[in-house]
């Protein structure tokens, strides 16, 4: 089946794609192996030389990349030069950081010597999403190739002009050949690949259910996998919440990237006393959003990524109000062969809805009131993701004992709304995958951590 880019502002074709056959994978794969033997060996210094140029290839090419990438997902313009500046300094980071994580480690044992080194295992897969198509694979593929790893990467089947671009920038970048390539290919091929012997781990970010395939499959072949998968971040607003702060906080995280975030605040948990204000304030914020063409700088939320995940959002939220959520903003969608999704408010949100219980990949927000603290904390954890969360608290010694010890996700904020950085691991437990990526972690995932012992 062809790959299509299809622009989710107006439903139009951008290009059809042959895919890659099989025997073309496999030669790519092959190439991407034969590469490997070199690039394992190169010095840190070498790496990183590339890894910075490509950096700056990055920024030269920012409003280019950007285009493309509103063209074929719909994120507006000026979020997606941030996530090309922050895939540079990602570069950067790896650089300037790669050799001074994977020097080896001295450890006084009874042995003349030993110690650890981190080796490069080989050709990683990276199965990637198309809601940050650029930052989801530079997160990956900055450490991965700072370690000596080489990637083949299968992008999502919306967005192969962006699978492309990234290929094109590494090039650019003076990167050995085949040391990172493009597999142009659809869900159905991913098997296959993952059987190719020469493929020595995978990573996925994505939904849960493609990262129970993945891993089931890779498992079977004792390949090693992390998986960055979905969640349902609850952010907590308790009663001495600086409430301007927090509704605000609250309605940018839940705006990010249209809604199509893993780690954008998706339940909002809010202390009864406080609720009546909170709403009221959320809800202005929420609606003040400047939706529209994603090619205009001005644009704060674009479409979404493709009508049948804005049909299927759409769907959640019906179930959810059939089942006793209110709906007190949007909810709507309006003809015509976009993906637009209005912002959108649910309250009286419970246990037992679609948006309690589910993921909602889009700009809807699900009020659910709790007691009291204790309440809050229960409601929260009361989920099978667990990626992040945050809390809102004039007392911060009461929100860092909460974030720190209460709270079950991958991360926990406070006052702030959850986001990602090189210098700090980035993952989640549960059905949010398992696994870090950036900081010094996220490099040690696809490494050999070896025992070196001399008697
Ligand atoms: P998917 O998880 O289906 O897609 C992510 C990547 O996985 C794509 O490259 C996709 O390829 C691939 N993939 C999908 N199914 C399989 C499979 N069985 N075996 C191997 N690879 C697979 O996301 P969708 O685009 O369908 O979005 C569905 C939902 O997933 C969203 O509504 C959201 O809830 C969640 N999601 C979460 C993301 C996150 O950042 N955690 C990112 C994207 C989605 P292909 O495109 O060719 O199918």
């Amino acid at each position: 089946m062809s790959i299509q880019s299809v622009n989710p502002f107006n439903g139009e074709i951008i290009k059809t794609y042959e895919p890659h056959s099989s025997e073309l994978i496999e030669q790519k794969i092959l190439r991407a192996h034969e590469s490997f033997l070199s690039w394992k060996d190169e010095s840190f210094e070498v790496r990183a030389r590339h890894m910075k140029k490509a950096a700056e290839v990055l920024r030269n090419r920012k409003r280019d990349l950007a285009e493309l990438i509103a063209l074929e997902m719909g994120k507006p313009v000026k979020a997606g030069e941030s996530e090309i500046e922050k895939c540079a300094l990602v570069c950067e980071y790896y650089a300037e950081n790669a050799k001074k994580f994977l020097t080896p480690e001295e450890i006084k044992t009874d042995a003349a010597k030993s110690y650890v080194t981190f080796n490069p295992l080989g050709v990683i897969l990276a199965i990637m999403p198309w809601n940050f198509p650029f930052w989801q694979t530079f997160r990956f593929l900055a450490p991965g190739l700072m370690a000596g790893n080489c990637g083949v990467l299968k992008h999502a089947s919306n967005v192969p002009g962006c699978a492309l671009a990234i290929e094109d920038v590494l090039i650019e970048a003076g990167f050995p050949d085949h040391v990172f390539q493009t597999l142009l290919a659809g869900s159905d091929a991913i098997e296959r690949i993952i059987e190719n012997p020469l493929i020595k781990a995978v990573t996925l970010t994505g939904s849960t259910e493609a990262g129970k395939h993945v891993a089931a499959k890779a498992g079977s072949l004792i390949k090693k996998t992390v998986l960055e998968l979905g969640g349902s971040d609850p952010y907590l607003v308790l009663e001495d919440a600086d409430i301007e702060l927090a509704a605000a906080v609250c309605a940018e995280s839940r705006l990010i990237n249209s809604g199509q975030s893993c780690i954008a605040a998706k339940r909002f948990i809010v202390v009864e006393k406080v609720a009546e204000d909170f709403i009221s304030r959320f809800r202005e914020k929420l609606a003040s959003c400047t939706v529209g063409n994603p090619l205009l700088t001005d644009t704060q939320l674009g479409p979404l990524a493709r009508k049948d995940l804005r049909d299927q959002l759409h769907e959640q939220v019906q179930r959810s109000i059939d089942q006793g959520a209110e709906c007190i903003l949007g909810g709507k969608i309006e003809d015509g062969p976009h993906a637009f999704y209005p912002p959108t408010l649910l309250v009286n949100v419970r246990k037992g809805m679609p948006a309690h219980d589910e993921e909602l990949f889009g700009p809807v927000a699900a009020v659910i009131i709790a007691m009291d603290e204790e309440d809050a904390i229960a409601i929260a954890n009361d989920t099978s993701f667990g990626l992040g969360s945050a809390v809102f608290t004039t007392d911060i010694q009461r929100g860092e004992h909460i974030a720190a010890n209460k709270l079950n996700a991958g991360c926990a904020f406070v006052n702030s709304l959850v986001r990602s950085t090189p210098e700090l691991p980035f993952g989640g437990i549960s059905e949010s995958g398992y696994g870090r990526e950036l900081g010094s972690w996220g490099i040690k995932e696809f490494v050999n951590i070896k025992t070196v012992y001399i008697s």
